[in-house]
């Protein structure tokens, strides 16, 4: 399935996108490496990168937090009009790797990279109207290598619901008036709950949050009266409500989401969070294609954080010895017991309801009785982070609760930890899972979305699969799956072996992604 065994040495060019070139333009909030709070950052640095190696030109858009190094202003200004008032804002450029990346700079988005989902409802509905209102113009105003993009066999890709007015602009602002009417727009479903990112604040009757508002909201997205029936949605949670997301899901030519299991689970009453209806609806026009990973960024045999304090780059052919070096490096650099044989399990996310730490958290108990090392690295929520430090404190020789977002330290567990657990409650595609295969980390997983379209159960009698997976998000079905794992480990050491081989032997690059991600392009244009 994909497994491909070339390594990053023998990679041939893939295929030209030949008669079907188009112009991309993706817009999404987050970019790596400038900025990014989750995997649509890391989506929107590279997917760009692989359409563009299949012949495309492509273009990101994205806000400017901070003071970039490469991007030139271009000199650009335009202000447009949100909530009466005119923001002016100005265009950055920059060609890296083959793509245009325009930043839009504008008073409120300024250092708000670890923010920038963050403020009052009304501010950050401002923030998201400004920037597709800009990104929508970036075709016809800025000059990428002496040249704007223009409309020809132009498609924009919008990411979740704070682009979501994307599509709805093209259509209300040209397409309704005769222009652009060949170009397409596609929104991309990375996570449907952000809308409901404070969940805890809902339950608690803060009523709108992320995306959804009172309908009186419709005033701010600046559109002609008879769109308001796009926005509007009746749920048993909101009620009458006014709803981004929705107008961008009905509005958009295709729609896609970042995996086959999530495009399943979207359309339930539980995965669709009220949108479910609309989804179905919208059945002809939605498709799943599963992320891929930026493969010399999360690469073991070239990883920059890898070259440094004992820790060694590693492949397919060094794996034993390589990894096992990492794993030393990483427990002396957190002071854990510098030994082999005990499995370090390593876990990085978000600390939310989402990424089900709290199911760590029961496990603990058994968890602690066993000869293990656990290695958690995360930020979110106060109580949860807490929840990590305590874990460190109670049993100091065995847990390692690391609170904050470090890059660095996430590619170091993803190296040296033996197995990564993701216990996540649902999960729409999932990085780490991937990020973890690609250096012979072994994934215990609870199977839902991404999770269960990437890792294959693993087969004894046939050595075949690529880590543990769990069917419910219950304490009894993670320990069950961790103990098949370790015992695993400890007793059959060439079925983990092949694991991990197998594993690092997929081809989990973009190419592939990217390939889907142009089949839709082509049918946005054509199927029409
Ligand atoms: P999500 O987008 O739901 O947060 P993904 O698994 O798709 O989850 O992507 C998460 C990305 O964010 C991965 O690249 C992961 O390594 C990174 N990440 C999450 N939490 C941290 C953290 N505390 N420190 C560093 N990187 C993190």
């Amino acid at each position: 399935d994909g497994a491909t065994g070339f390594t990053s040495e023998d990679v041939k060019p893939p295929p030209l996108a030949g008669p079907n070139v188009m112009n991309v333009i993706l817009v999404a909030a987050e970019c790596a490496p400038w900025s990014k709070t989750g995997g649509l950052g890391d989506v929107a640095g590279a997917l760009p990168k692989a359409l563009a190696r299949r012949g495309h030109r492509v273009m990101v858009v994205a806000p400017r937090y901070g003071d970039y190094a490469e991007p030139q202003d271009s000199g650009v200004r335009k202000a447009y009009k949100v909530d009466g008032q005119y923001m002016e804002v100005a265009y950055f450029h920059a060609y890296i790797d083959g793509v245009d990346f325009v930043f839009i700079e504008s008073a409120v988005f300024r250092h708000m990279e670890h923010n920038i989902y963050g403020g009052k409802r009304e501010d950050i509905l401002k923030r998201m109207v400004l920037f597709c209102k800009a990104a929508v113009e970036v075709p016809w105003l800025v000059p990428c290598g002496g040249v704007c993009y223009g409309d020809g066999n132009l498609a924009f890709i919008a990411n979740d619901w704070h682009t979501a007015l994307l599509p709805v602009y093209l259509k209300a602002y040209y397409r309704d008036n005769g222009l652009m009417i060949y170009t397409r727009s596609i929104l991309v479903i990375h996570n449907i709950a952000h809308q409901y990112k404070e969940l805890f604040a809902w339950i608690i009757s803060v009523k709108f949050i992320q995306g959804r508002g009172p309908v009186a909201d419709f005033s701010f997205v600046d559109l002609p009266g008879h769109y308001l029936d796009l926005f509007k949605m009746n749920d048993p949670i909101g009620g009458e409500h006014f709803n981004i997301f929705a107008a961008g899901l009905k509005t958009a030519d295709r729609v896609v989401t970042v995996s086959h299991g999530y495009a399943w689970e979207l359309k339930t009453v539980d995965g669709g969070w009220g949108l479910h209806g609309i989804i179905n609806e919208n059945d002809w026009k939605f498709r799943g294609i599963v992320n891929g990973i930026d493969t010399e960024d999360w690469n073991p045999q070239y990883d920059v954080f890898l070259k440094s304090d004992g820790y060694t780059n590693y492949s397919l052919e060094t794996l034993k010895t390589g990894k096992a070096q990492c794993k030393a490096a990483l427990q002396k650099e957190l002071g854990l017991p510098v030994r082999e044989d005990v499995p370090v399990i390593g876990f990085i996310g978000r600390l939310d309801h989402q990424k089900g730490v709290d199911l760590i958290a029961e496990a603990i108990p058994w968890m602690m009785g066993q000869d293990v090392q656990l290695i958690m690295l995360g930020s979110g929520r106060p109580d949860l982070e807490e929840m990590l430090r305590a874990f460190e404190h109670q049993h100091r020789d065995k847990v390692r609760g690391w609170v904050g977002f470090s890059v660095q330290t996430a590619h170091r567990i993803t190296a040296g930890a033996d197995i990564l657990l993701m216990p996540s409650r649902f999960e729409p595609c999932g990085l780490n899972q991937l990020y973890a295969m690609n250096c012979g980390t072994i994934p215990v997983v609870h199977a839902v979305g991404g999770l269960r379209d990437t890792v294959h159960p693993f087969n004894p009698y046939e050595e075949s699969g690529l880590g543990w997976t769990f069917d419910s998000a219950e304490v009894g079905k993670l320990i069950h799956a961790l103990g098949n794992c370790f015992y695993t480990y400890r007793d059959y050491k060439q079925s983990w072996e092949g694991i991990q081989r197998r594993g690092m032997m997929q081809d989990l690059s973009w190419d592939h992604a990217a390939q889907n991600y142009e089949e839709v392009l082509v049918a946005a244009k054509y199927q029409w």
